[in-house]
C-alpha cells in the first residue's frame, strides 16, 4: 500500500490534472498557500455550498441566511477579540530558519503517540483474532495505557499554557520532548512568540485620510453585527439562527498541506441565537445533525469522530471540532462553538447600541446565547476529494483511478456518448444532451474507444455515462454506466432523466439526515 505521502502527491496531481485545483498565479510560481478553483474545482465547491446551504437554510423554517460585506468597521475586530487575542504561538528554528507553530508542534508529537497506540491495537487483533475486544484492550493493557496518561498529560500542559499565555512553559516543554525540526533534525529552538494571524489594509485614496482595516478573519461577525437588523425585519423568534457563506483571511504562520490550510479561503458558518441558559442542550443538538449531515453523504462513518477541545478560545464555554481522515490522519473539519453572549455583549459595549431581544415568553430584554458551527468549504472540499479519489484493482487484472465523489456533489453529472462517430448516433447523443442541460451540467465525449473514455469520466468523477449506440435507432434505448461499479443497463431513452435525477437529486440525499 502507497503511503500518506504518497496518496497525498496524488491527490494534488490529480487535482489539478482534472481541472479541480490549482496553485494561484502558477505562471509566476505561485502564491504561498494560495489556490484556484478550475472548471470542475468550481463546480464541486459550488455543489458543497449549495448541499450545505439548503440544509441549514432551506431545510429550518428558523434559519435565514446573509451575505455581508468582507471590509468591516475596524472596530468589530476590537470587540470580537481579535486585535488583542487572535494569536497563534510561533517559534523558529534557529538552523533550517524554518518557522512553525508551536502548539503544532507539540500536537504532532502526540499524534505519534497515538499512532503507537494504533499499532498495539492492530498488533492485538492479529494476535487474538475474532476473540479480540478493542474497548477492553484499550482500558487494560499497560503499555497503551501508559501511551494514553502521556498523551493526555502533554495536552493538558499544553492547554494550560496557552490558557495562561504562558508561551516560556510551551517552550519548555517542545525542550522537555525533545522535540526536532522536521527539516533540520536540531532542538536549536527561539522563544515562543505570539503572532496576529489578521491581514491588514487600508480604505480611503489618500494616504493621509486612509482607514486602517482588516480583511476579515472569519465570517461570524458580519452575522453579529446584523443580529438586530435581521431579527427585526425578519420578526425572528429565540430560537433563530442566521448563515453565512463567505470567504475568510488568515495569515497562517505554517500553510501547508495543500487546500486544508489557505490564506485565503472560504467559511460556511451558521450563528444559532438562543436563551441563556439552554446552551447546552442546543450545543449537544447541532453536534448532532452537523455529524448527519456529514454522514448523508456516505463517506464512512469511520472516516469522522469528534474532538473535544482542551483549550477553549476567548469566546467560548464550550467547544468541540468534527474530525475527518485526511491523507495525513485526522485534522479539523468543523467546529462547533457555544459562543455565550460574548460577541453580542461585546458588540454592545463597543458600539453603545442595545443588541437584545425582548422575549415575549417571558416578557424580558436579554443579550441572546450563541452556538456556532462553523465549516471551511475548502477542508469540505478536501476531505471530500481525498477520500473519492481510489486506484482500484479490477477483476481482469488492469487497475483504474477513479474520483468516487458523491453523485449530488460531482461537477459533471452525466457525459452522453455515442458509441461510434457516424450513422446519426453523434446527433441523438446531442438531443439528449439538449434535454439533460436543462437540469444538470452534462459533457458530451466522443473522442477514443469507448472503454477509454468510459475512464476518463472515471477519473474526472462523472457518476454515469450514457452511452448511445446501434441498438438506439430501433428500440429507443440507451445504456447507463455507473461509475462507482461500473455496472451497465439498457435503459428506455424517455426515463434517463429521471434515473439521473433520482440519483443526484439533492432530497434523496438529504432525506438521510432526518
Ligand atoms: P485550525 O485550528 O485548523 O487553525 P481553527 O480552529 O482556527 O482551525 P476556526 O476558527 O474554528 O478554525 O474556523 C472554522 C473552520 O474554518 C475550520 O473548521 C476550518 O474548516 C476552516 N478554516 C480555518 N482556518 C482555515 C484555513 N487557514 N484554511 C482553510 N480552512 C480554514
Amino acid at each position: 500500500m502507497a503511503n500518506q505521502e504518497d496518496i497525498f502527491r496524488k491527490v494534488i496531481s490529480h487535482a489539478k490534472e482534472y481541472g479541480y485545483v490549482v496553485q494561484s498565479s502558477e505562471i509566476y510560481d505561485g502564491l504561498s498557500a494560495v489556490y484556484d478553483y478550475t472548471q470542475n474545482g468550481a463546480e464541486l465547491k459550488k455543489n458543497i455550498k449549495e448541499y450545505w446551504w439548503k440544509a441549514m437554510v432551506q431545510m429550518h423554517e428558523n434559519i435565514v441566511g446573509i451575505d455581508a460585506a468582507i471590509f468591516m468597521h475596524p472596530t468589530t475586530w476590537k470587540a470580537s477579540g481579535h486585535v488583542d487575542a487572535f494569536n497563534d504561538p510561533l517559534i523558529d528554528n534557529k538552523d533550517s530558519k524554518k518557522r512553525y507553530r508551536a502548539d503544532v508542534l507539540v500536537e504532532d508529537y502526540v499524534a505519534k503517540i497515538e499512532a503507537k497506540i494504533d499499532k498495539e491495537v492492530q498488533k492485538a487483533l492479529k494476535r487474538f483474532g475474532e476473540s479480540f475486544d478493542k474497548a477492553q484492550f484499550l482500558t487494560t493493557n499497560p503499555r497503551v495505557l501508559a501511551y494514553q496518561e502521556k498523551a493526555q498529560s502533554i495536552l493538558k500542559r499544553l492547554g494550560r499554557s496557552l490558557e495562561a499565555e504562558d508561551l516560556e512553559d510551551v517552550k519548555n516543554l517542545i525542550e522537555e520532548l525533545e522535540i526536532v525540526c522536521p527539516v533540520s533534525g536540531s532542538k536549536n529552538w527561539t522563544d515562543v512568540k505570539q503572532f496576529n494571524l489578521m491581514f491588514g489594509t487600508k480604505l480611503g485614496a489618500s494616504a493621509e485620510s486612509a482607514t486602517d482595516l482588516y480583511l476579515r478573519p472569519e465570517t461570524a461577525q458580519g452575522i453579529f453585527v446584523n443580529f438586530l437588523n435581521v431579527q427585526k425585519s425578519g420578526r425572528l423568534k429565540i430560537p433563530f439562527g442566521i448563515a453565512q457563506i463567505g470567504k475568510a483571511f488568515r495569515n497562517e504562520i505554517v500553510a501547508r498541506q495543500f487546500i486544508f490550510r489557505m490564506r485565503e479561503f472560504e467559511q460556511m458558518e451558521m450563528q444559532f441565537f438562543i436563551k441563556p441558559g439552554t446552551q447546552i442542550e442546543w450545543y449537544e443538538k447541532w453536534k448532532e445533525l452537523r455529524m448527519k449531515w456529514h454522514l448523508s453523504l456516505g463517506m464512512g462513518e469511520e472516516n469522522y469522530r469528534f474532538h473535544d477541545h482542551e483549550k477553549l478560545a476567548h469566546y467560548a464555554d464550550a467547544a468541540t471540532d468534527i474530525e475527518f481522515k485526511f491523507p495525513f490522519g485526522f485534522k479539523e473539519l468543523e467546529g462547533i462553538h457555544s459562543r455565550t453572549d460574548f460577541d453580542l455583549a461585546s458588540h454592545e459595549k463597543y458600539s453603545g447600541k442595545k443588541l437584545q431581544y425582548f422575549d415575549p415568553e417571558i416578557n424580558e430584554n436579554y443579550v441572546p446565547y450563541v452556538v456556532e458551527t462553523s465549516i471551511g468549504v475548502d477542508r469540505m472540499f478536501l476531505a471530500v476529494f481525498s477520500n473519492s479519489l481510489k486506484e482500484e484493482e479490477l477483476e481482469n487484472g488492469t487497475t483504474r483511478t477513479v474520483l468516487k465523489i458523491p453523485a449530488v456533489l460531482a461537477p459533471t453529472k452525466a457525459a452522453v456518448l455515442p458509441l461510434v462517430k457516424k450513422d446519426g448516433l453523434p446527433e441523438i447523443a446531442h438531443k439528449i444532451i439538449d434535454d439533460l442541460k436543462w437540469d444538470f451540467n452534462v459533457v458530451y465525449d466522443e473522442k477514443d474507444a469507448v472503454g477509454r473514455r468510459y475512464r476518463r469520466q472515471d477519473a474526472a468523477g462523472t457518476p454515469f455515462c450514457i452511452t448511445v449506440d446501434h441498438q438506439t435507432l430501433e428500440d429507443e434505448t440507451v445504456t447507463i454506466r455507473y461509475r462507482d461499479t461500473m455496472e451497465q443497463n439498457r435503459i428506455a431513452l424517455g426515463v434517463v432523466n429521471e434515473t439521473i435525477a433520482n440519483e443526484v437529486g439533492i432530497r434523496n440525499w438529504l432525506k438521510k439526515t432526518e
